[in-house]
């Protein structure tokens, strides 16, 4: 993956702070952070998305387990830094903001009575009736069994 940034971020090829380095993920202070301490954490293993971590090898499980548990470790460490709380923000896919395209999770410490967390419009996917709600939750349903079955989850 020689163009992907994040990839040479990892080889050392671009310089970074890092702030956590295991065996499977890493992360690092964003260059633009929205909130100061903004960190992202990546998976040393090429993924593009969400979309695209590959499950069926135990390996590949593992490190996506690891990447979770490192996100949730670096909010907990957030707190105790001295932060109040911290935002998670993922984006699959350019229509979501997406523009790195190797995973990663943005962990933002937030501080109580600091600026309220970037927007993401409340109320804007609004449904026209139940029976409109009914019906995307039931593609939803139909799609999300589909992957479990698929892959085998739970
Ligand atoms: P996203 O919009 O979720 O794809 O976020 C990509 C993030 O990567 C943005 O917040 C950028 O500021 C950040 N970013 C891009 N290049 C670098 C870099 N070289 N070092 C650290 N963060 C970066
Ligand atoms: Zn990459």
């Amino acid at each position: 993956m020689n163009d992907c940034i994040f990839c040479k971020i990892l080889a050392g090829e671009i310089p970074s702070v890092r702030v956590h380095e295991g065996p499977n993920a890493v992360a690092f202070l964003d260059v633009n952070p929205m909130a100061k301490g903004h960190v992202l954490v990546v998976p040393r293993r090429h993924w593009a998305d969400l979309a695209s971590v590959p499950v069926s090898e135990a390996g590949d499980v593992a490190a996506f387990s690891e990447l979770m548990h490192t996100v949730r470790a670096i909010a907990k460490a957030a707190i105790r830094a001295g932060w109040d709380g911290a935002n998670v923000l993922q984006c699959t896919g350019e229509s979501a903001g997406q523009t790195v395209g190797h995973l990663h999770f943005h962990v933002i410490p937030r501080r109580a009575g600091g600026p309220v967390p970037p927007a993401f419009e409340s109320g804007a996917g609004r449904y026209e009736s139940d029976a409109e709600r009914d019906a995307v939750a039931a593609k939803l349903r139909e799609a999300i069994a589909a992957v479990f079955a698929e892959e085998q989850l739970y």
